[in-house]
């Protein structure tokens, strides 16, 4: 474990030139203090915990204490919003220190959110609030938990600064950790301006530094296309399976990785609807859950069109090639949501009408208003004298359930597996804890107003081990409150 003044920086993002990134200073927070420390991200790039105890760790992570190792940027990049390109984005309130690597040769940004303005804020103030950094905080933490690729979060820092969003609310910072933040809309940037031979650079960088297995390929800019592409799909398909929503899908929020990045509006479903919109500003609900998969394939398509100047020379051959890889994307999200929905419903091999049956529990379920997690944890413990009764005590009407629960012990017959085992293994895919917007809500009231921050540090430790039982912290596996029903979130951060 290390110091931070051991850390190993290579800021090799700084080293591309002028065009990619502008250089700026963080701008700190007046009476900064830290508020949460997560010394699980912290073992990922060596960093000792007992570093939170230096009386310049705040100053450090806040970017009020620039130390040599650091050098600071905001990153230049465009993108598609709601649809309808946006020429000029960029790091509006995000300042990227610098990058770590660990001892295991892994790079690691470590990136301040709400940092103050940059080149790219526009009219904005560069800041992030309290309630949204909270958010972001514990949703990448449980992200991770739950085994689905996202960036992390080290710290968190609260303070004293009014921010004016609806109303006035209390500035914070997020130290985000990701291997890198180049967005799909990073190479949009440089398509749409027409650079491109730093649209060739970029892709250079990606592949040498992030993606080597496909330096030498015989098309690499194909391969890196085709890797995020099954990399999308498969994330994609885990957001399904757990019913997670992330509210903004612009391909300046979608990851090169295939990492969930930028939590803003995100909400988890609590009864089963696939039309459910958690984004409040989203009138039309271009990002409703259900329509995520689709809206995958559009923004692969935006990544494709920015990158087809490097696919091939002629462009109608690189049109076709993008085209083919493109329409693999069904097939792969296809095929993977639906070994995650096996794998929900305690099935390890495939039969033909799994699909039926999985498709027909989903709309009883919409239909019935049954909670999404709960349900499959029911399903998920052992059958015994009880089991059908607390698995239909979930529906409003219990006698469809019925015939769907006949239906399914006898696949489970099938399946030729011992009973402790199939509930040990889905005790280990389906969830006890997700993080409702109710959870997060508590926690924010509770640092709002009191400074009360124990309540984030519990549901941190909470969803760090989202299958456990953690018996103590049964209540957060119930349904939610009916107050949660009225917490609206937009895309105000
Ligand atoms: P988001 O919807 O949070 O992904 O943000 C979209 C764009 O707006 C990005 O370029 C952000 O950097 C920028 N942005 C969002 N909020 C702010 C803010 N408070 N200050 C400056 N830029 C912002
Ligand atoms: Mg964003």
């Amino acid at each position: 474990m290390k110091t931070i003044e051991q850390l190993e920086f290579d800021n090799s993002y700084a080293r591309l030139p002028d065009a990619f990134y502008s250089s700026v200073m963080p701008q700190p927070l007046s009476g900064q203090h830290l508020i949460s420390f997560n010394s699980v991200a912290a073992k990922l790039i060596d960093l000792a915990p007992t570093e939170i105890e230096r009386h310049d760790f705040v100053d450090i992570f806040s970017g009020k204490k620039i130390l040599e190792s650091f050098h600071p940027i905001a990153a230049c990049y465009s993108g598609h919003q709601f649809g309808h390109y946006v020429p000029q984005l960029g790091d509006g309130r995000a300042i990227l220190l610098g990058e770590v690597k660990n001892k295991q040769g892994q790079k690691w940004d470590l990136q301040i959110k709400g940092a103050g303005p940059t080149p790219y804020s526009r009219q904005a103030d560069g800041r992030a609030v309290l309630r949204s950094t909270i958010r972001e905080y514990l949703c990448s933490e449980a992200m991770h938990g739950l085994g689905i690729p996202t960036t992390r979060a080290l710290c968190m820092i609260g303070s004293e600064t009014e921010v004016y969003r609806e109303q006035i609310e209390k500035g914070a910072m997020l130290l985000r950790m990701s291997p890198s933040h180049v967005r799909f809309g990073s190479f949009e940037f440089f398509y749409y301006t027409q650079q491109f031979d730093e649209l060739k650079l970029l892709a250079d960088y990606v592949l040498e530094n992030h993606f080597e297995e496909f330096v030498e390929a015989k098309e690499p800019y194909l391969a890196l296309l085709k890797h995020v592409i099954g990399k999308t799909a498969k994330l994609i398909a885990q957001w399904q399976a757990v019913g997670f929503s992330h509210g903004v899908m612009n391909t300046d929020n979608m990851s090169i990785h295939g990492l969930t990045l930028d939590y803003g509006p995100f909400g988890f479903l609590d009864h089963y609807n696939p039309n459910y919109i958690c984004n409040h500003s989203d009138h039309h609900g271009r990002y409703a859950f259900n329509k995520q998969p689709e809206i995958g394939l559009f923004n692969l398509s935006c990544l494709a069109q920015a990158l087809l100047p490097l696919i091939d020379d002629d462009p109608s051959q690189a049109a076709e090639k993008a085209k083919a890889e493109l329409e693999e994307y069904q097939y792969f999200f296809t095929g993977h949501y639906a070994k995650l929905m096996r794998e929900k419903l305690g099935f390890r091999e495939a039969h033909q009408d799994d699909q039926q049956l999985c498709n027909d529990l989903l709309n009883l379920m919409h239909k019935n208003n049954v909670d999404y997690t709960i349900l499959f944890r029911q399903l998920s413990r052992r059958v015994d004298d009880d089991f059908n009764h607390r698995v239909r005590d979930l529906f409003l009407g219990r006698e469809a359930c019925d015939a769907w629960l006949e239906r399914y012990h006898q696949r489970i017959k099938f399946e030729n597996i011992d009973e402790h085992e199939r509930s040990h293994q889905m005790l280990n895919t389906n969830p006890k804890y997700i993080l409702r917007n109710y959870m997060a809500e508590i926690a924010i009231r509770k640092a709002s107003d009191e400074q009360d921050y124990s309540e984030i540090n519990h549901l941190l430790e909470l969803l760090q081990k989202p299958f456990d039982e953690q018996d103590d912290c049964s209540q957060y596996a119930n349904h939610p409150p009916e107050w949660a029903q009225q917490i609206e979130v937009s895309c105000s951060s």
